[in-house]
């Protein structure tokens, strides 16, 4: 793990810091650094894997775990009135970090369709 050079692993192990959210045996979520709303938070395996098209079906659980803690922090953030989860999948939807991550965004009205 020490010499890994994916950036959401090293924030896992500690050797970036993050502003944790919540964390299990499975699971870390930590705020964004450049929020797109008042809440924006990443929800993530702590297994590695690079996203959503490269996900096995071993990895259902987990995926489903992350998106069941997203749901948990907007339940105690208060802002169940709408958020969205989002998975963002391939470079050309904006995924920049090849770890799976679930976006929690809310606290804000938020238009549809996504750009
Ligand atoms: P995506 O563009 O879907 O791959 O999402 C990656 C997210 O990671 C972006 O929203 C970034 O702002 C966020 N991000 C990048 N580096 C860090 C970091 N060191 N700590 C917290 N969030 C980060
Ligand atoms: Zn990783």
């Amino acid at each position: 793990m020490s010499d890994t050079i994916c950036l959401f692993c090293r924030i896992i192990a500690g050797q970036i810091p993050s502003k944790k959210v919540y964390e299990d045996d499975n699971v870390y979520a930590f705020e964004d650094i450049d929020p797109k709303a008042p809440t924006h938070v990443l929800v993530i395996p702590k297994k590695h894997f690079a996203g959503l098209k490269e996900a096995q079906a071993e990895d259902a659980e987990i995926i489903g775990r992350c998106h069941l803690v997203a749901a948990e922090i907007a339940r105690q953030r208060n802002i169940e009135k709408g958020y969205r989860t989002v998975l963002n999948v391939g470079p050309e939807s904006g995924q920049s970090v090849f770890h799976l991550h679930v976006h929690l965004i809310g606290g804000r009205r938020l238009n549809w369709p996504p750009g």
